[in-house]
Protein backbone atom coordinates (compact mmCIF):
# COMPACT_ATOMS: atom_id res chain seq x y z
CA UNK A 1 0.00 0.00 0.00
CA UNK A 2 3.23 2.16 0.59
CA UNK A 3 3.77 2.01 -3.03
CA UNK A 4 0.83 2.90 -4.46
CA UNK A 5 0.93 6.51 -3.94
CA UNK A 6 3.84 7.77 -6.19
CA UNK A 7 1.83 5.61 -9.14
CA UNK A 8 -1.66 7.71 -8.62
CA UNK A 9 -0.32 10.55 -10.64
CA UNK A 10 0.70 9.16 -13.89
CA UNK A 11 -2.56 6.52 -13.80
CA UNK A 12 -4.90 9.68 -13.31
CA UNK A 13 -3.13 11.20 -16.32
CA UNK A 14 -3.48 8.41 -18.69
CA UNK A 15 -6.81 7.78 -17.92
CA UNK A 16 -7.42 11.52 -18.33
CA UNK A 17 -5.92 11.24 -22.35
CA UNK A 18 -8.67 8.44 -23.20
CA UNK A 19 -6.71 6.37 -25.36
CA UNK A 20 -7.72 3.10 -25.96
CA UNK A 21 -5.49 1.62 -23.12
CA UNK A 22 -4.35 3.54 -20.31
CA UNK A 23 -2.33 0.64 -19.15
CA UNK A 24 -0.68 0.74 -23.10
CA UNK A 25 0.00 4.64 -22.54
CA UNK A 26 2.05 3.81 -19.14
CA UNK A 27 3.88 1.13 -20.97
CA UNK A 28 5.03 3.35 -24.19
CA UNK A 29 6.30 5.39 -21.83
CA UNK A 30 8.43 4.00 -19.48
CA UNK A 31 9.53 1.74 -22.16
CA UNK A 32 11.23 5.28 -23.69
CA UNK A 33 12.04 6.41 -20.47
CA UNK A 34 14.16 2.97 -19.56
CA UNK A 35 15.50 2.93 -22.80
CA UNK A 36 16.90 6.99 -22.34
CA UNK A 37 17.92 5.61 -19.23
CA UNK A 38 19.92 2.53 -20.45
CA UNK A 39 21.75 4.82 -22.96
CA UNK A 40 21.86 7.42 -20.01
CA UNK A 41 24.05 7.52 -16.73
CA UNK A 42 22.35 4.64 -15.05
CA UNK A 43 24.05 2.35 -17.10
CA UNK A 44 27.26 3.64 -15.00
CA UNK A 45 25.57 2.08 -11.86
CA UNK A 46 27.10 -1.45 -11.28
CA UNK A 47 23.93 -3.48 -10.31
CA UNK A 48 22.32 -2.23 -13.90
CA UNK A 49 25.61 -2.90 -15.31
CA UNK A 50 25.60 -6.63 -13.66
CA UNK A 51 22.06 -6.85 -15.22
CA UNK A 52 22.89 -5.67 -18.52
CA UNK A 53 26.14 -7.56 -19.17
CA UNK A 54 24.54 -10.43 -18.08
CA UNK A 55 21.10 -10.46 -20.30
CA UNK A 56 21.19 -7.85 -23.04
CA UNK A 57 18.08 -7.11 -24.91
CA UNK A 58 15.26 -8.61 -27.20
CA UNK A 59 15.25 -7.15 -30.60
CA UNK A 60 12.26 -4.40 -29.77
CA UNK A 61 14.31 -2.73 -27.41
CA UNK A 62 17.44 -2.87 -29.64
CA UNK A 63 15.46 -0.87 -31.96
CA UNK A 64 14.69 1.47 -29.30
CA UNK A 65 17.81 1.92 -28.06
CA UNK A 66 18.85 2.42 -31.99
CA UNK A 67 16.97 5.08 -33.01
CA UNK A 68 17.67 7.32 -29.94
CA UNK A 69 21.18 7.96 -31.94
CA UNK A 70 23.66 7.08 -29.42
CA UNK A 71 25.74 4.68 -31.22
CA UNK A 72 28.87 5.07 -28.84
CA UNK A 73 26.86 4.28 -25.53
CA UNK A 74 24.64 1.19 -27.46
CA UNK A 75 27.92 0.10 -28.42
CA UNK A 76 29.72 0.18 -24.69
CA UNK A 77 26.68 -1.49 -23.63
CA UNK A 78 26.97 -4.74 -26.43
CA UNK A 79 30.66 -4.85 -25.94
CA UNK A 80 30.27 -6.41 -22.21
CA UNK A 81 27.28 -7.92 -23.12
CA UNK A 82 29.27 -9.78 -26.02
CA UNK A 83 31.78 -10.61 -23.84
CA UNK A 84 29.76 -12.41 -21.68
CA UNK A 85 28.06 -13.76 -24.15
CA UNK A 86 31.37 -15.32 -24.95
CA UNK A 87 32.43 -16.98 -22.06
CA UNK A 88 29.07 -18.79 -21.95
CA UNK A 89 29.01 -20.31 -24.96
CA UNK A 90 32.60 -21.26 -24.06
CA UNK A 91 31.00 -22.77 -20.99
CA UNK A 92 28.70 -24.05 -23.24
CA UNK A 93 30.63 -25.72 -25.98
CA UNK A 94 34.58 -26.61 -25.22
CA UNK A 95 36.86 -26.48 -28.45
CA UNK A 96 36.38 -29.03 -30.68
CA UNK A 97 38.59 -31.84 -30.53
CA UNK A 98 39.95 -30.68 -26.58
CA UNK A 99 39.48 -34.02 -24.70
CA UNK A 100 41.11 -32.76 -21.37
CA UNK A 101 37.55 -30.74 -21.34
CA UNK A 102 34.00 -32.59 -20.27
CA UNK A 103 31.32 -32.07 -22.58
CA UNK A 104 29.85 -28.96 -21.87
CA UNK A 105 25.68 -28.60 -22.23
CA UNK A 106 25.92 -28.16 -26.07
CA UNK A 107 27.34 -31.62 -26.75
CA UNK A 108 25.36 -32.97 -24.22
CA UNK A 109 21.83 -31.66 -25.01
CA UNK A 110 19.67 -34.50 -27.12
CA UNK A 111 16.06 -33.11 -26.50
CA UNK A 112 13.81 -34.68 -29.39
CA UNK A 113 11.74 -33.57 -30.91
CA UNK A 114 12.28 -30.65 -30.99
CA UNK A 115 10.20 -27.86 -32.96
CA UNK A 116 11.35 -25.14 -35.11
CA UNK A 117 10.11 -22.83 -33.09
CA UNK A 118 12.07 -24.69 -29.63
CA UNK A 119 15.61 -22.36 -30.49
CA UNK A 120 15.11 -20.79 -27.08
CA UNK A 121 14.46 -24.34 -25.19
CA UNK A 122 18.04 -25.39 -26.58
CA UNK A 123 21.65 -23.75 -24.76
CA UNK A 124 22.64 -21.96 -27.82
CA UNK A 125 18.80 -20.61 -28.06
CA UNK A 126 19.56 -19.76 -24.17
CA UNK A 127 22.30 -17.68 -24.91
CA UNK A 128 19.82 -15.26 -26.59
CA UNK A 129 16.95 -14.90 -24.80
CA UNK A 130 15.54 -12.26 -22.26
CA UNK A 131 15.97 -9.02 -22.09
CA UNK A 132 16.98 -6.43 -18.94
CA UNK A 133 14.24 -3.65 -19.92
CA UNK A 134 11.67 -6.35 -20.68
CA UNK A 135 12.25 -7.49 -16.92
CA UNK A 136 12.32 -3.83 -15.78
CA UNK A 137 9.44 -2.82 -18.03
CA UNK A 138 6.93 -5.68 -16.09
CA UNK A 139 8.00 -5.01 -12.78
CA UNK A 140 6.66 -1.43 -13.28
CA UNK A 141 3.55 -2.42 -15.26
CA UNK A 142 2.78 -5.05 -12.47
CA UNK A 143 2.43 -1.79 -10.09
CA UNK A 144 0.46 0.22 -12.51
CA UNK A 145 -1.91 -2.72 -12.84
CA UNK A 146 -1.79 -2.73 -9.04
CA UNK A 147 -2.44 1.16 -8.42
CA UNK A 148 -5.12 0.88 -10.89
CA UNK A 149 -7.07 -1.76 -8.80
CA UNK A 150 -6.45 0.55 -5.59
CA UNK A 151 -7.68 3.62 -6.73
CA UNK A 152 -10.76 1.35 -8.11
CA UNK A 153 -11.36 0.07 -4.58
CA UNK A 154 -10.35 2.88 -2.52
CA UNK A 155 -11.54 5.73 -5.39
CA UNK A 156 -15.21 6.65 -6.05
CA UNK A 157 -14.17 9.17 -8.97
CA UNK A 158 -11.83 6.80 -9.87
CA UNK A 159 -14.29 4.29 -10.49
CA UNK A 160 -16.87 6.89 -11.94
CA UNK A 161 -13.67 7.88 -14.24
CA UNK A 162 -12.81 4.60 -15.52
CA UNK A 163 -15.90 3.28 -15.72
CA UNK A 164 -16.83 6.39 -18.70
CA UNK A 165 -13.64 6.13 -20.53
CA UNK A 166 -12.26 3.36 -23.08
CA UNK A 167 -10.50 1.20 -20.63
CA UNK A 168 -7.33 -0.69 -21.54
CA UNK A 169 -6.90 -2.89 -24.49
CA UNK A 170 -7.69 -6.87 -24.09
CA UNK A 171 -3.97 -8.06 -23.21
CA UNK A 172 -4.34 -5.67 -20.21
CA UNK A 173 -7.70 -6.43 -19.70
CA UNK A 174 -6.52 -10.05 -18.94
CA UNK A 175 -3.68 -8.40 -16.53
CA UNK A 176 -5.55 -6.69 -14.27
CA UNK A 177 -8.14 -9.52 -14.13
CA UNK A 178 -5.27 -11.69 -13.06
CA UNK A 179 -3.88 -8.94 -10.78
CA UNK A 180 -7.78 -8.52 -9.06
CA UNK A 181 -7.54 -12.09 -8.28
CA UNK A 182 -4.68 -11.39 -6.76
CA UNK A 183 -5.85 -8.58 -4.46
CA UNK A 184 -9.72 -8.08 -4.87
CA UNK A 185 -11.54 -11.06 -3.16
CA UNK A 186 -16.01 -11.16 -2.09
CA UNK A 187 -18.22 -8.56 -4.03
CA UNK A 188 -15.47 -5.78 -4.70
CA UNK A 189 -13.74 -8.71 -7.16
CA UNK A 190 -16.88 -9.68 -8.36
CA UNK A 191 -17.72 -5.93 -9.30
CA UNK A 192 -14.32 -5.12 -10.85
CA UNK A 193 -14.61 -8.25 -13.43
CA UNK A 194 -17.76 -7.23 -14.58
CA UNK A 195 -17.03 -3.65 -14.39
CA UNK A 196 -14.28 -4.75 -16.53
CA UNK A 197 -15.77 -6.89 -19.12
CA UNK A 198 -18.95 -4.63 -19.33
CA UNK A 199 -16.32 -1.49 -20.12
CA UNK A 200 -14.59 -4.46 -22.92
CA UNK A 201 -17.42 -5.51 -24.59
CA UNK A 202 -18.86 -1.94 -25.20
CA UNK A 203 -14.98 -0.87 -26.46
CA UNK A 204 -15.91 -3.43 -28.96
CA UNK A 205 -19.23 -3.06 -30.25
CA UNK A 206 -17.69 0.84 -30.14
CA UNK A 207 -14.90 -0.21 -32.25
CA UNK A 208 -16.54 -2.13 -34.62
CA UNK A 209 -18.93 1.18 -35.87
CA UNK A 210 -15.89 3.11 -35.80
CA UNK A 211 -14.14 0.97 -38.21
CA UNK A 212 -16.78 0.00 -40.53
CA UNK A 213 -17.69 3.66 -41.37
CA UNK A 214 -13.80 3.61 -42.02
CA UNK A 215 -14.31 1.17 -44.55
CA UNK A 216 -17.13 2.47 -45.85
CA UNK A 217 -15.36 6.22 -46.38
CA UNK A 218 -13.71 4.64 -49.29
CA UNK A 219 -16.57 3.94 -51.39
CA UNK A 220 -16.80 7.06 -54.16
CA UNK A 221 -20.21 7.71 -53.06
CA UNK A 222 -19.00 8.53 -48.84
CA UNK A 223 -16.48 11.03 -50.05
CA UNK A 224 -18.54 14.19 -48.92
CA UNK A 225 -19.74 12.48 -45.89
CA UNK A 226 -17.84 13.44 -42.29
CA UNK A 227 -15.21 10.83 -40.63
CA UNK A 228 -16.60 11.23 -37.85
CA UNK A 229 -14.10 9.64 -35.23
CA UNK A 230 -13.25 6.81 -37.75
CA UNK A 231 -10.11 8.82 -39.24
CA UNK A 232 -8.18 6.62 -37.16
CA UNK A 233 -9.93 3.55 -35.96
CA UNK A 234 -8.00 0.82 -37.54
CA UNK A 235 -4.96 1.90 -35.36
CA UNK A 236 -7.36 1.87 -32.13
CA UNK A 237 -8.95 -1.33 -33.22
CA UNK A 238 -5.45 -3.35 -33.54
CA UNK A 239 -4.03 -1.38 -30.20
CA UNK A 240 -7.73 -2.38 -28.45
CA UNK A 241 -7.22 -6.14 -29.56
CA UNK A 242 -3.94 -6.52 -29.16
CA UNK A 243 -1.94 -3.53 -27.25
CA UNK A 244 -0.47 -0.85 -28.62
CA UNK A 245 1.62 -1.28 -32.04
CA UNK A 246 0.36 1.53 -34.76
CA UNK A 247 -0.20 4.54 -35.08
CA UNK A 248 0.46 8.09 -32.84
CA UNK A 249 2.61 6.56 -29.84
CA UNK A 250 0.89 6.96 -27.01
CA UNK A 251 4.38 7.05 -25.05
CA UNK A 252 5.37 10.54 -27.35
CA UNK A 253 3.48 13.75 -26.34
ZN1 LIG B 1 -2.96 -2.11 -23.33
ZN1 LIG C 1 12.81 -6.15 -24.32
Amino acid sequence: MVRYHIDTIPVWDALHAKGECLLCMLRRKTEHMLADRYLGASVMEPDTRIRVNQKGFCPTHHRMLYDRQNRLGHALMMLSHLKVVRQKLKAEAPAVGDKTRPAGGLLSFKRRPLAATDSAATPLGQLAIGCVLCDTLEENMGRYAYTVLHLWKTDASFREAFAASPGVCIPDAGLLWQMAQEHLSGQPLATFQQALLKLLEDSLARLEEELEWFTLKFDYRNNDKPWGTSRDALERTITKLRGWSVGTDPGRD
